[in-house]
């Protein structure tokens, strides 16, 4: 399956690539209305992390044997047959938080808002390529 790869050498910590990710799961999918407007606000799943001059951005890294899915109560957390990635069933999830006491990765979080559902990369579930990779400006993510 395709994922996305980081390339820390030339990422300038600009953070472009969380706004396009918040974006693209708000309802409205414009900026001013995502981060202004909307309740609950949406949350970007990607996290860009410092430290002194280097930086580098951070989302699931759809394991293989992904301990998530193992560890969700109720089945949300799933792998989808067509693409491989790992997702997260809304409906399903009831907030336990057993996928974030078991991701290695530390990159899924306490989505939307409070709403008591896991929130995590979907890699952009229906676009060809995620938007983080599309409009990070330094080209440091590949979708390979
Ligand atoms: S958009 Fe690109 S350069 Fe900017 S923080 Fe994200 S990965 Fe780094
Ligand atoms: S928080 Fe939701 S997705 Fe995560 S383990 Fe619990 S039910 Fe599953």
């Amino acid at each position: 399956m395709k994922r996305i790869y980081i390339k820390e050498d030339v990422c300038i910590g600009c953070r472009l690539c969380e706004v396009y990710c918040l974006v693209q799961h708000s309802k409205s999918k414009k900026i001013i209305k995502a981060y202004k407007g909307e309740y609950p606000k949406p949350i970007s799943r990607i996290l860009v992390e410092e430290k002194g001059h280097l930086s580098f951005a951070l989302q699931c890294r759809h394991c293989e044997d992904p301990p998530c899915v193992e560890a969700c109560i109720t089945s949300a957390m799933y792998r989808d047959p067509d693409t491989g990635a790992v997702l997260c069933n809304d409906s399903k999830c009831v907030g336990c938080w057993m996928c974030i006491m078991v991701c290695p990765f530390g990159v899924i979080m306490r989505g939307k808002g409070g709403l008591g559902v896991a929130s995590k990369c979907d890699l952009c579930y229906g676009e060809e390529v995620p938007v983080c990779v599309a409009n990070c400006p330094n080209e440091a993510l590949e979708f390979r």
